[in-house]
C-alpha cells in the first residue's frame, strides 16, 4: 500500500478465511477489491481448523438449505478451480446407546432429512467401524451422502479466482479503525490506510468487534471453542474406509484422516475472539468418550488444536447490509457450518452486495434474505 494518501477501492473485505475468500472469489472482476487479513496466512483461524465435513442433514433448517444449495458447486466447480475433486466419499455413522434410542426415532421423524438416513442395528454399525464396542452401541443411523471436503483446495480455489480477476490480497494487515467519511469508508490498517465504498465484515470471531469499530449495533455474536486432535488407530488397523463416527447427541466424533483419526469432544465453550488453544480437560474428556465407545487405547495425541465456531442466537449466518450503517455489509455467524455452506453463502452475499435478489436456485431451497439479515438481530 502507498505511504501517502489512501488507495481507493469499490469494496474492502476484512478477513480472508473461507467467508471473505469465497465472497471475493464470487464477486470476481465486478469491482476493484481488496481483501485485508491480519495474519500472514489466510485460513490461520477457524477455516484452517475444521473437521472438513459436508453433510446436508447437519445444523438448523437455513444451514441445511444453504448446504443443499452448495452441493452443485462442490460437485462441479468451475473449470480450473481445483486440481482434484472438492468432495470425497466418507459417510456418517451416528451411534446411539440404549438410553439414546429416542434420538434415533426423533431424527428419522424429521421431515427435512427424510430418506437421508438408514437405520442400522449394532452389528451392522460394528461392521462399518470395527472398533465400535458391541456393548456400547444399541443402534445407529447411517448417512451415506456425507462427504469429506478438501478445505484447502476450496479456500485457495477462491483466493486464486479473486487474484486472477485482479483482486488484491493484503496479509499481515490488521484493520484497526473503520470510519465513515462522507460517502466512503476510511480503513486504517497496520500497513497503512485504504478507502472503500463498501466494507464487508468477514472477520469470523471478531465480526462483532469490527462492527462496533464501524459504529454498528452488535449482532450478539458468541464465539465458542471446539477442540480437535489426531490420534492413531490401533496397531495394524487402517481406518481410511470407515465413516465418521458421531455420537447421536453430538458428545464426540471421530473421523478418519490421512491414516489417523481426527477426534473431538464436540465442545462449545464460550470464548472471547482469540487464537484459540485446546484445554487439557477437553482433550481428556474426548479421550474418555472415545475409549468408552470404542476398543482403542489412546496413549498418545499426535496433534491437538482448537478453533472458534461463532454463532448468533438463532445459529443462522448473518448476511446483508447493516440497516443502521450505510455501506457496511455483514458476512458472519457461520458457526460450525461455514465450509460446507460457503459456495451458496458466497453467491448469495455477492448478489446482496450488488443489491440483486437471492439467486433463484438458492431461493428455491427455501433461503430468504430476511432470515439472514442483520436487521433480525439488531432491531430494538
Ligand atoms: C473444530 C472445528 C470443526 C469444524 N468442522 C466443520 C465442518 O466439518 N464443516 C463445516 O462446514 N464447518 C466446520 N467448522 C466451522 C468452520 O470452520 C467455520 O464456520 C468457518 O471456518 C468460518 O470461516 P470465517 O471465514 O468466518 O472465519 P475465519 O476462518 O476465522 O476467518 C476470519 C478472518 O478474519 C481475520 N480478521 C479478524 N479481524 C481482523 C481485523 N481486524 N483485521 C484483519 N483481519 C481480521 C482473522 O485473522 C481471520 O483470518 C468447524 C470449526 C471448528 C473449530
Amino acid at each position: 500500500m502507498p505511504e501517502t494518501g489512501p488507495e481507493t477501492f469499490d469494496i474492502a473485505i476484512i478477513g480472508a478465511g473461507i467467508a471473505g475468500a469465497s465472497l471475493a472469489g464470487e464477486l470476481g472482476d465486478a469491482a476493484r477489491m481488496v481483501l485485508l487479513e491480519r495474519e500472514s496466512q489466510p485460513g490461520y483461524h477457524t477455516t484452517g481448523r475444521s473437521a472438513a465435513l459436508f453433510s446436508e442433514t447437519y445444523g438448523p433448517p437455513a444451514i441445511r438449505a444453504l448446504s443443499r444449495a452448495s452441493a452443485a458447486f462442490f460437485d462441479a466447480p468451475p473449470t480450473g478451480f481445483a486440481a482434484a475433486p472438492l468432495l470425497s466419499p466418507r459417510g456418517v455413522l451416528m451411534v446411539a446407546r440404549g438410553d439414546q434410542l429416542g434420538l434415533i426415532e426423533e431424527t428419522l421423524a424429521d421431515p427435512t432429512t427424510k430418506g437421508r438416513f438408514r437405520r442400522l442395528d449394532a452389528r451392522a454399525a460394528g461392521e462399518m467401524v470395527p472398533i465400535l464396542r458391541t456393548d456400547y452401541a444399541a443402534a445407529a443411523l447411517y448417512e451415506e451422502n456425507a462427504r469429506d471436503i478438501d478445505v484447502h483446495a476450496l479456500h485457495h480455489g477462491y483466493l486464486r479466482r479473486f487474484k486472477s480477476a485482479g483482486g488484491r490480497i493484503e496479509t499481515d494487515c490488521e484493520v484497526r479503525a473503520v470510519e465513515r467519511v462522507g460517502e466512503r469508508w476510511h480503513i486504517s490498517t497496520s500497513k497503512g490506510d485504504v478507502a472503500a465504498d463498501i466494507v464487508v465484515n468477514a472477520a469470523g470471531a471478531w465480526a462483532d468487534e469490527l462492527g462496533q469499530m464501524a459504529g454498528a449495533r452488535t449482532i450478539g455474536l458468541a464465539p465458542k471453542r471446539r477442540t480437535a486432535m489426531m490420534i492413531s488407530p490401533p496397531d495394524g488397523v487402517d481406518p481410511s474406509a470407515w465413516p465418521m463416527l458421531v455420537d447421536i447427541a453430538e458428545a464426540f466424533y471421530m473421523k478418519p484422516d490421512a491414516g489417523k483419526l481426527l477426534a473431538s469432544p464436540a465442545d462449545e465453550t464460550p470464548s472471547p475472539p482469540c487464537d484459540a488453544q485446546p484445554e487439557e480437560l477437553d482433550v481428556a474428556i474426548c479421550i474418555d468418550r472415545i475409549m468408552t465407545a470404542c476398543d482403542i487405547d489412546v496413549r498418545h495425541i499426535d496433534n491437538r488444536w482448537a478453533g472458534l465456531r461463532s454463532f448468533v442466537a438463532d445459529k443462522t449466518p448473518v448476511v446483508g447490509f447493516d440497516d443502521g450503517v450505510p455501506g457496511f455489509f455483514w458476512l458472519a455467524g457461520q458457526g460450525g457450518y461455514g465450509i460446507q455452506t460457503a459456495p451458496a453463502l458466497a453467491r448469495l452475499a455477492a448478489a446482496l452486495v450488488r443489491e440483486q435478489p437471492v439467486p433463484r436456485d438458492i431461493a428455491d431451497e427455501g433461503v430468504d434474505a430476511v432470515d439472514l439479515s442483520p436487521a433480525r438481530l439488531t432491531a430494538v
